[in-house]
């Protein structure tokens, strides 16, 4: 093995490098993972922009590799081997709060890298913490004996389980959050990665009616959703959504709201509340931490006793039913995994999934030894 990593590294807002580094000791209670695929996500599009919080980063929270190293005390404490194929979650939770303790790592105190300069995740820690290999945009990445990984199941491809965090998203908060079963009829908002596995949950789960919107400009994502399970699809510029809805459910209105647009205001939430059933929906929700909603219609949402609830990540039930979802291969995985890049690439590849780089891009993944 050489002796360096290498890294693309964030060195400004919108800004990457090339970088060495050395590889660090592993001692007994860590190990190293060989990254295969590191996924973009649409976090990562926004995180980008922004200025540096303090040193350099190595970006890429959605990590699957394989053990390189494991230290005799890692492989003990956690059953993995050196070679082992494995999905390594963003959180690096302290391992003994009451939220660990249920495998909702996302809730841990440890893991609030936004409000907390200590905290330690994946993608979104400087380079100033050592040893510096905290993001997946690189060679090799740093795991202390707090990481959380999974192992990926048989007749999985590396490119294919890195669908593993949109999945286990969609599987959270459709089925897990929105309560999406059996006869359910769902809007899921944004034709997106996300949005598409929202809607592969939905049919897996059992889901009556999939509906998913889209802008004209996701004409290509809107027909992918239909082949991953969507029952109809609605271009919002082209007819009004409410009215669709309302046709395609006979009037009735949907029991579950999923939002995963991005960028879009406002009008996604009152959508929601209006194609919600008349009494007793669900909606999930998704906004910057500072997002503020100027004449929030509350009267009309509890009127129509609905539930509004958070989408924040995912827990480790979510992610073991992702992988087993993915690797069941019901769904055709390929037609999300559009583009592959190499490490020299990354700022393309983080500009393909904001729809500035590379046509037609959904999920984006960089194969850092490509
Ligand atoms: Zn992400
Ligand atoms: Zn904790």
């Amino acid at each position: 093995m050489n002796d360096k990593v290498l890294a693309a590294l964030k060195v400004g807002p919108a800004t990457t490098e090339l970088r060495e580094f050395d590889l660090p000791d592993i001692p007994a209670d860590a190990a190293l993972l060989k990254v295969e695929v590191a996924g973009v996500c649409g976090t990562d599009v926004s995180q980008y922009k922004l200025p540096l919080r303090g040193a350099p980063l190595i970006m890429g929270h959605e990590n699957v590799g394989s053990l390189a190293k494991v230290g005799t005390t890692f492989a003990q404490e956690k059953g993995f081997r050196e070679g082992d194929l494995v999905f390594l979650e963003h959180y690096l939770p302290c391992g003994h709060c009451e939220w660990d303790r249920i495998g909702e790592y996302r809730h841990c105190a440890a893991t609030e890298w936004f409000y907390d300069p200590t905290a330690i995740r994946y993608g979104y820690t400087a380079i100033d913490i050592a040893p510096s290999l905290w993001g997946g945009f690189s060679h090799y990445v740093y795991l202390p004996l707090n990481a959380v990984i999974h192992k990926i199941p048989a007749g999985l491809s590396p490119e294919e389980a890195g669908l593993a965090t949109p999945m286990s998203n969609g599987i959270q908060w459709t089925i897990m959050d929105g309560g999406v079963g059996r006869g359910s009829t769902v809007l899921i908002q944004g034709p997106g990665q996300q949005g598409l596995c929202c809607a592969m949950a939905a049919k897996h789960e059992g889901a009556e009616r999939i509906i998913v919107t889209g802008t004209s400009k996701d004409a290509r994502r809107l027909a992918v959703a239909k082949q991953l399970g969507a029952d109809a699809v609605i271009d919002v510029q082209k007819d009004d959504p409410l009215e669709s809805v309302m046709q395609l459910t006979g009037g009735r209105g949907v029991d579950v709201v999923v939002d995963c647009t991005a960028g879009a205001g406002t009008a996604p939430v009152l959508l929601g509340i209006e194609a919600a059933r008349r009494r007793g929906g669900t909606m999930v929700v998704q906004a910057e931490g500072n997002a503020t909603f100027p004449d929030f219609p509350i009267g009309r949402m509890t009127r129509k006793a609905m539930t509004l609830k958070s989408a924040r990540g995912h827990s480790y039930r979510a992610v073991e039913l992702a992988l087993q979802h993915l690797a069941a291969h019901r769904f055709p995985l390929d037609v999300l995994t559009t583009h592959t890049f190499g490490l020299a690439e990354v700022d393309y590849a983080i500009r393909s999934v904001g729809g500035e780089g590379a046509p037609g891009a959904i999920h984006v993944s960089v194969m850092p030894w490509k």
